[in-house]
């Protein structure tokens, strides 16, 4: 007996999975754009005030300064934003934390925000493969931040501004909005102090920047009160986030 093949019934049979083929690929095609579009619905939905590059819709600028606390460094910026009368906000490492509790303390009483910048200070690239680390140096300087002013941050800034999907949605989990910047100072390039004012307050820093800054540097501490003033000078207002 002649046994079906795709001479006679086979172009039936190739039909058939021809048709199957397409109806899958028609329904896989369907089920991904599905998919996709739940994906970024969702992102975008979970993205609404979680992360920030901005103030948006206010009139104010919020100076942020990383990686302290710093022994001397950050006891003079406290005293220069105290004679300023500004309110600023300050993301920090618990690694320096731990070693500096009584400068944690003042920024928070002297009414500073005090962020979530990680225990360590490391790459995302450091943590790939142990994104559990990863989560746990978030926890760790979450929990020293609490166990110095009395209350957890909600704010959280990446090292190095490093971040993907696979940490964005923990970290929103973890009750944190992710503050990114939209001004950057450029303190990590530019060391001298009067060209770092000269630069910041010429750049004339818009209604709601968030200004990238480093607690850690001399020459930023040096031009802190020039930055300030000159900024004044330009009616700028400053608030803490
Ligand atoms: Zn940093």
């Amino acid at each position: 007996m002649k046994p079906l093949d795709y001479e006679e019934g086979g172009t039936a049979v190739q039909d058939v999975r021809k048709n199957d083929t397409n109806r899958d690929r028609r329904q896989s095609l369907r089920n991904n754009r599905f998919t996709k579009s739940f994906v970024k619905r969702t992102i975008q939905l979970l993205s609404v005030n979680r992360i920030m590059f901005s103030v948006p819709g206010s009139k104010c600028i919020a100076l942020t300064f990383d990686d302290g606390p710093v022994a001397e460094n950050t006891t003079k910026i406290l005293g220069i934003l105290r004679q300023f009368q500004i309110k600023t906000s300050f993301f920090i490492n618990g690694k320096n934390a731990e070693k500096h509790p009584d400068l944690v303390r003042a920024m928070h009483e002297e009414g500073h925000t005090v962020g979530n910048h990680g225990y360590n200070h490391y790459h995302l690239e450091d943590y790939k493969g142990n994104l559990v680390s990863y989560f746990d140096n978030i926890r760790r300087a979450e929990e020293i931040i609490a166990s110095i002013t009395g209350k957890r941050s909600f704010l959280y800034r990446p090292p190095y501004g490093n971040m993907d999907l696979s940490i964005f949605l923990p970290i929103c989990k973890m009750g944190y909005r992710i503050v990114f910047w939209n001004f950057d100072s450029n303190d990590s390039f530019i060391k001298n102090p009067a060209l770092l004012a000269s630069t910041i307050i010429s750049a004339a820093p818009g209604p709601g920047s968030i200004i990238l800054m480093h607690e850690d540097y001399n020459h930023t501490l040096q031009a802190l009160p020039e930055i300030l003033a000159g900024l004044r000078r330009k009616k700028v207002r400053f608030c803490s986030l």
